[in-house]
C-alpha cells in the first residue's frame, strides 16, 4: 500500500488495501460474519472506485492503521483489543466513505461518473 501510495496510485493501493483485509479474513471460521464483510467490501466497489481518489489522507492513515493492526496480532494483544482496533479501523473508513461521497454528491461532474 504504503509503494503504491508512494506512486500517487490510490486504486493500486485500496486493491492492496481489499488484498490485506483477505489475507486477514481467510481464517475467520464464522461464515456469517465473513459473509457480512465480504458484502460490505463489494458494496463499497459497486458504488465506483472514483471516490478512492478523494480519500487519500484516509488511505494515508489506513497504512499506519494496518500496521498498528498487524503489531496487535504479532505482540499477541487480547482478543478484544484486536478485535476493538478492527472494528474502529473498519467504522473510521465507511466514516470517511460516507462523508467523502456526501460531500462529491454536490459536484455534479463527478456525480455522473458513479
Ligand atoms: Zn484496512
Amino acid at each position: 500500500m504504503r509503494a503504491a501510495l508512494e506512486r500517487m496510485d490510490p486504486l493500486a493501493a485500496a486493491d492492496d488495501s481489499r488484498a490485506f483485509h483477505s489475507v486477514l479474513c481467510e481464517h475467520c471460521p464464522n461464515e456469517f460474519l465473513l459473509g457480512l464483510v465480504t458484502q460490505m467490501s463489494e458494496r463499497l466497489d459497486s458504488v465506483g472506485r472514483s471516490v478512492i481518489v478523494f480519500m487519500l489522507q484516509r488511505t494515508l492513515a489506513v497504512v499506519d492503521e494496518h500496521e498498528h493492526l498487524l503489531g496487535l496480532i504479532e505482540g499477541k494483544a487480547e482478543e478484544h483489543e484486536i478485535e476493538r482496533y478492527a472494528r474502529d479501523h473498519k467504522l473510521r473508513a465507511v466514516t470517511t466513505y460516507i462523508a467523502t461521497r456526501t460531500a462529491l454528491a454536490g459536484t455534479p461532474s463527478l456525480v455522473a461518473a458513479w
